[in-house]
Formats: structure tokens, C-alpha cells, sequence
């Protein structure tokens, strides 16, 4: 459990960090987590949370400390991440980031870095099926419409991808989770990446350092 890989991506979305974690992923054999993934799981349903959750979601602020600790334990109580996993999303704050120190041990900080204008250009052309959340790109709905090739259901843009939303993301980003590199960088964890460059290049840069 030591020697376990127990991976944190940081980056603005489109920084490739979701993609990233998903090679990693199969790579080491161990799930990734994706905290916004938790966070859309939790808007199905009826319920008030639910409902709570959502608005959050859509102003493209942070949903409360509290409801994702509560979200990520339970996700990390399943069995399959007892051997490590990849933690995409979390922590987005010095303070989610300071209180689970303890029990998310870190074994490595993974940054991708990307600026602003390229993060919205992502952002804006990232496209995702609505059951399988296959990752695709507008230029390929365009070209072979929205019917998921794995799964068969719609192709879709996430709500949280619209440009007024991605823009309220980065200042959060910005203003919030990058102090939680330099908390890591303190402890001597952090690896960065360069976002912009092409995916089995970060990824081979990633697999020199693990
Ligand atoms: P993401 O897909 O990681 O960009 O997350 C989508 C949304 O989920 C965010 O804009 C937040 O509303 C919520 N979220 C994801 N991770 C966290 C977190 N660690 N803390 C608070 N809110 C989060």
C-alpha cells in the first residue's frame, strides 16, 4: 500500500489532464477518479442535494468542501481504489488540500500547464457522449454526427463547457487551486507538464517520472 501510486492531476480544463489520467489509467491499473465526475453523478435524481448541487455546478463555482470530502471518501472506500488511484479535480483549495493530507497521502503532484486562451479554445471544441462520457471533439460531431461510436446515446457539450462558465472556471483556478501547487511543490511532489504539447508526448514525459 506504501509503494501504491495515489496520483493528483492539477490544470485548467482542455489542460489534457482528464486524458491523461485515463492512459494513466490503464497504464498502472488503477481507477481514475474524476471529482466533477462525482459531482455530475450526484445532480441525477430528484433530490434537493441534487438539485443544490447542480446550480453549483452551472455558476461554475466549487460545490462545498463538506459535500465533496463526503462524495470522494465514499468513492475511495470501493475496493478498487484500495491499491492507488489518480485524482483528477481534487483538491481545487489550499483548504480541501491541507485537510486531506492525511488520508489521500499523495505519492506524486502531476501539473499541466496551459494558458488561458488555449483552455477556452478547449474547452469550447471538447464534446462528451452523455451515458459513456466517450471524449470527443466538435470537429468529429460535425463530421460524423452525435451518435456515440461506443455506446450509441448523444454526443453533447457539458454545460459547464459554455465560455461564460469556462471563464468563472479559470478565475477559480487561478485564484484558488494554483496555491495548492505550491503546497505540494513545498513537500517536494510536484512534476509539471507542458498541456499544450501533444498527448503520447506528455504522457511518455509522465511515465519517466513515475
Ligand atoms: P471538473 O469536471 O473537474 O471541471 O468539475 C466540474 C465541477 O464539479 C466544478 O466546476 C465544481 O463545481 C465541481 N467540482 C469538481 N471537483 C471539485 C472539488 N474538488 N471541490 C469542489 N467542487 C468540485
Amino acid at each position: 500500500m506504501t509503494n501504491a501510486h495515489r496520483l493528483i492531476l492539477i490544470g485548467p480544463q482542455g489542460s489534457g489532464k482528464g486524458t491523461q489520467g485515463e492512459l494513466l489509467s490503464v497504464y498502472l491499473q488503477i481507477p481514475t477518479i474524476s471529482t466533477g465526475e462525482l459531482c455530475r453523478q450526484a445532480t441525477a435524481g430528484d433530490t434537493e442535494e441534487a438539485k443544490a448541487i447542480h446550480a453549483v455546478m452551472q455558476s461554475g463555482a466549487l460545490v462545498s468542501d463538506e459535500l465533496m470530502f463526503k462524495l470522494l471518501r465514499q468513492r475511495l472506500e470501493q475496493i478498487d481504489a484500495a491499491d492507488g488511484f489518480i485524482l483528477d479535480g481534487f483538491p481545487r483549495n489550499v483548504a480541501q488540500a491541507q485537510a486531506a493530507i492525511d488520508w489521500i497521502k499523495p505519492s506524486k503532484v502531476l501539473v499541466f500547464d496551459l494558458d488561458d486562451n488555449a483552455a477556452i479554445a478547449r474547452a469550447a471544441a471538447r464534446r462528451a457522449c452523455s451515458k459513456c462520457r466517450f471524449k470527443t471533439t466538435a470537429n468529429y460531431v460535425l463530421t460524423y454526427g452525435d451518435v456515440c461510436p461506443r455506446c450509441g446515446a448523444s454526443i453533447v457539450k457539458r454545460l459547464d463547457d459554455d465560455p461564460v462558465i469556462v471563464a468563472k472556471r479559470l478565475q477559480s483556478f487561478h485564484a484558488l487551486t494554483q496555491p495548492v501547487i505550491g503546497f505540494y511543490a513545498a513537500a517536494g511532489l510536484v512534476a509539471r507538464f507542458d498541456g499544450s504539447k501533444k498527448i503520447p508526448q506528455v504522457f511518455a514525459e509522465i511515465a519517466e517520472v513515475l
